[in-house]
């Protein structure tokens, strides 16, 4: 039969996109503000005839503003459709070794979806009472590690000693670190990579860049990972990033002031709704991240989960072990939280 044959995998499921008039969504962690100006007047001047031929295969304009932006050289950069498009390149590239690889047992939920899908063998290791990694667990036999700093959907940021004592311990495997949300206050893994050849650290535009939508996600790393990197890229699919992210991407590479602007804001607004949560019966990790991972004291997070959807309020909830009576809110702009959380009070002062 030839369903025998089918390379059978359970996907990773993305947070809902509904679309509906009104709505607050803040349940896939997107950046509430705009993209920098620069990228609009860019995209409304675009020369469409250039789209007849295939883009920059390498996306040497994008690579060269990320080196020079990050002060690396421009052979230690690889960028990809988002960055799950870098993690699964780099999942196929170096976890290919017999022993398992390890992350956290609640982190990113794709990271499993593509060792089943590559067939890499793993072990998930618990992070502790208070959400942190265990850096014993991490000097066991491994084919590699990877782990999101600040964690997802923790919004938990580990020390860089954290870090380094991690990458120190497993010189002889590639070790991923998934920046993702590092630019909502945490400190960056990059400068390890004056010391460590097997560190290779991911991050996206799709959060702090306020650019979900064009999927642009890249890695910074020693020269030979990212050639080895390019090498399996090219024997997947050339023409991965399409030309207008590549140009817009530059963009928004360029204007770095607006950057720090929105993060800027991101982090402030955050640190008011902790505050505010809190003061309603909430407890969470602190976040260094653009969400907040938060927990009622009283009230089940699945009730609360439905209670705001039915408001087309819309936050993440996962039925499953450990984090199951917790919400993942992505930070909005202040209207929208003080909304949610005239809601919240609201629902709590009648439910709790
Ligand atoms: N890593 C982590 C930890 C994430 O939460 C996400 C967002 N789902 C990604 C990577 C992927 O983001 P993107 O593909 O939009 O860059």
């Amino acid at each position: 039969m030839w369903e025998d044959y089918v390379r059978r995998v359970t996907p990773y499921v993305a947070g809902e996109q509904p679309n509906k008039a009104g709505m607050i969504k803040l349940n896939t962690n997107e950046c509430p503000y705009p993209p920098p100006p620069g990228v609009a007047k860019l995209a409304a001047e675009m020369d469409y005839d250039a789209l007849r031929l295939y883009p920059n295969a390498n996306a040497t304009p994008l690579v060269n503003a990320l080196a020079d932006y990050y002060g690396v050289d421009k052979e230690q950069v690889f960028v990809g459709v988002g960055s799950d498009d870098v993690l699964s390149m780099a999942f196929l590239t170096f976890f290919n070794a017999d022993a398992p690889i390890l992350f956290p047992d609640v982190t990113y939920s794709f990271y499993d979806v593509w060792a089943d899908l590559y067939r890499i063998p793993y072990k998930t290791c618990a992070l502790d009472g208070q959400w942190h990694l265990c850096p014993e667990d991490y000097k066991q036999k491994n084919g590699g590690i990877i782990f999101p700093n600040p964690n997802a959907p923790t919004g938990l940021l580990e020390e860089l000693g954290t870090v380094e004592e991690i990458v120190a311990a497993n010189p002889g495997v590639v070790v991923i670190v998934d920046e993702a949300y590092i630019d909502f206050g945490g400190t960056s893994a990059l400068p390890l990579l004056a010391k460590y050849e097997n560190l290779l650290v991911v991050r996206t535009f799709s959060k702090s860049r306020a650019m979900a939508g064009l999927r642009i996600g890249f890695c910074i790393g020693s020269k030979k990972l990212i050639h080895y990197l390019n090498n399996v890229k090219f024997s997947f699919n050339s023409y991965t990033m399409n030309l207008p992210a590549q140009a817009l991407g530059v963009e928004a590479v360029r204007d770095d002031a607006y950057f720090r602007e929105i993060t800027g804001r991101i982090v402030a607004t955050r640190e008011r709704v902790q505050e505010e949560l809190s003061q309603l019966g909430f407890t969470f990790p602190k976040s260094s991240a653009n969400f907040i991972f938060a927990s009622h004291k009283s009230v089940p997070a699945k009730d609360i989960f439905k209670a705001l959807r039915e408001a087309d309020i819309y936050v993440r909830y996962w039925d499953k072990p450990r984090i199951g009576n917790f919400l993942r809110i992505t930070v909005g702009t202040d209207g929208q939280m003080d909304a949610l959380l005239a809601f919240l009070k609201s629902y709590l002062e009648k439910n709790a």
